[in-house]
């Protein structure tokens, strides 16, 4: 039975629950002003900066920013949907709760397939069977393989259809689950011989199986549950029921293939970890990761199929904002072989050396090439600019000059190949770039600063709007540029190009040239104008904004809680600043 509970109930539930006692038992809370003030559980800090409001019954945490109220807190700490938090609350505080229940129509799936995974858990544990020995040979322990529920399917053709049909359970519903297998009026248990891993969702619902076949001349090797009503692969991870706290505990999750994988490393002592169900992963898995971290790392058979899988995980998982990162087991055939031979700490080393999105990338897009062939070169360097066109500016600078070194050309070169002859990057790209260095001192020309060069000498009315936007020209070059510009303006109302030119020298008109012959307007001055003027505003608010932060964290570190609020409020004013500035407001 799905659960949910009447808003009034949850509202007299958040009043009689005191957010400061909930949180105070699993976080050290200080007393400061009219906070409490902890080590943040959501981030690893050292100095405090994770706030509880008794006044407001929120928390927020001004590292991670994490923040909400007391039902978020327990959602968050104890890896629970909302209803289990509001659960897990009413229960400690004895507070009844309205509930609705809604027929859950998938109720008699889960039940069924309860029914079956504790039938195999039977079959496994309470009598001799093959299944058993099979484990054991492969290092399991038995508290393991209870954490796990692993199961047998014994060589019966039709033991668990017995079984389920004496709990007068509907032939049906066991076909749709793919339990058994119906062929000339007779029918067949799917799973025959095989270990059973019970796949169970974060609800802790059973949703499938998979089976690891004991014959080595029986196919397929490991055999799957049909999609059903209550199984999609595509929206499953196997083991994340068990793993999911460790993996919001350590902010990291490794994704292996098998369900051997995450038994023998969750056995070793890394319990982060999770499996794609044999198939690459899907957007809804990765979505699904998200909600516990935003790291991930693939741990993938090194052999063709398990490289193929990595670069498919790559792009899945990067757009939902993960820093993804790839590592091949060098020594075994996959980290189930490798963690037992080398142990945990030899796992860990690889993990701390597996190699970031646009470094595997490379690295996979070089196999094959024999680099000191020169046809080779400029094949490899094609693909390799293609890659790190999708790359951030600032990745785009470290791999630039990673494969300038690999190759032996000119960075020069590379970015030639990227951007186009100039070799200077798209106005769009630089003020990406200022965004993430803000503190770089730029003395030498930006795309913006020759942008509106470029219009000033095209059209003499921008000289006036770009009087309001001074502070915009910083680099010497632009500035003495702009003051013969405004000079000759006020004299003649018009540009003479050629009196400026003689005011500069060869290298001035040389660069001049470049910068006229170089921006394109594409007819539309005023968009040019405006589309510059909106990335400066938010370079200069992203900078404030920056800030701002800085001061609250200070602000933090002295327990002022006056200025904390002070802060907090103008951070928000900028934020919404620049999300209007974005819309053109
Ligand atoms: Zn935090």
């Amino acid at each position: 039975m799905a659960v949910s509970f009447s808003n009034s109930s949850i509202d007299n539930l958040k009043n009689q629950v005191n957010i400061v006692d909930v949180i105070g038992r699993v976080v050290p809370l200080k007393r400061a002003g009219s906070n409490y003030k902890g080590v943040c559980p959501f981030h690893n800090e050292k100095t405090p900066s994770f706030i509880v409001s008794e006044q407001k019954q929120i928390f927020t945490c001004f590292g991670c920013g994490a923040t909400g109220d007391v039902i978020e807190f327990v959602k968050r700490y104890y890896n629970l949907e909302f209803s289990e938090a509001i659960e897990k609350l009413a229960a400690e505080y004895g507070i009844r709760m309205e509930k609705h229940e809604r027929k859950d129509s998938r109720e008699i799936y889960y039940r069924v397939n309860k029914l079956a995974a504790n039938f195999f858990y039977r079959a496994f544990t309470e009598k001799a069977n093959k299944g058993y020995p099979y484990m054991k040979r492969r290092g399991i322990s038995p508290a393991i393989l209870k954490k796990f529920g692993i199961g047998y399917a014994d060589e019966q053709w039709d033991s668990l259809y017995k079984y389920l049909l004496s709990q007068n359970v509907d032939k049906k519903i066991m076909l749709e689950l793919g339990l058994i297998s119906e062929s000339n009026g007779k029918c067949y248990d799917k799973f025959r011989n095989r270990v059973i891993f019970p796949i169970i969702n974060t609800r802790g619902k059973v949703i499938g199986f998979g089976g690891r076949a004991i014959n080595p001349d029986d196919n397929p090797k490991y055999l799957n549950s049909p999609e059903s009503p209550v199984f999609q692969k595509k929206n499953n991870l196997y083991g994340l029921n068990i793993s999911r706290q460790s993996v919001g505990k350590e902010d990291y999750i490794i994704l292996v293939e098998g369900y051997m994988d995450v038994i023998a490393l969750y056995q070793s002592g890394i319990e982060n970890i999770a499996a794609s169900l044999g198939t690459a992963l899907t957007e809804n898995q990765a979505r699904l990761i998200t909600r516990y971290t935003k790291n991930v790392v693939l741990s993938y058979d090194a052999d063709g199929a398990g490289r193929a899988a990595a670069l498919r995980g790559l792009d899945i998982l990067k757009p939902q904002g993960c820093k993804v990162r790839v590592l091949h087991v060098t020594d075994g055939k996959d980290p189930d072989e490798y963690v037992k031979k080398n142990g945990k700490k030899a796992f860990i080393d690889l993990v701390n050396k597996a190699l970031p999105y646009g470094e595997y990338k490379l690295e996979n897009a070089k196999s094959g090439y024999d680099l000191s062939k020169d046809e080779d070169k400029i094949d490899y360097l094609k693909k390799a600019t293609m890659i790190i066109s999708s790359l951030s500016p600032v990745e785009q600078e470290i791999y630039i000059k990673h494969v300038a070194k690999d190759v032996h050309v000119s960075e020069s070169a590379i970015k030639m190949e990227l951007f186009g002859h100039s070799g200077e990057k798209p106005v769009e790209n630089q003020v990406r770039r200022m965004e993430q260095e803000p503190e770089t001192e730029n003395t030498e020309i930006t795309s913006i600063e020759k942008t509106l060069l470029k219009i000033m000498f095209t059209d003499e009315a921008y000289i006036d709007k770009v009087a309001e936007y001074q502070q915009i020209l910083e680099s010497p070059f632009a500035k003495k540029i702009y003051d013969l510009l405004v000079s000759q303006y006020e004299k003649n109302q018009r540009i003479f190009q050629d009196s400026i030119r003689e005011q500069l020298s060869y290298n001035e008109n040389e660069q001049l040239n470049d910068i006229l012959n170089e921006v394109l307007l594409g007819g539309n001055e005023n968009k040019v104008f405006e589309d510059c003027i909106r990335k400066w505003k938010d370079n200069e608010l992203f900078k404030k904004e920056n800030h701002l932060i800085t001061l609250l964290s200070l602000a933090d570190e002295e327990d002022n809680q006056e200025r904390i609020r002070e802060l907090t409020d103008k951070l928000m004013e900028i934020q919404i600043k620049r999300k209007n500035n974005s819309r053109g407001l």
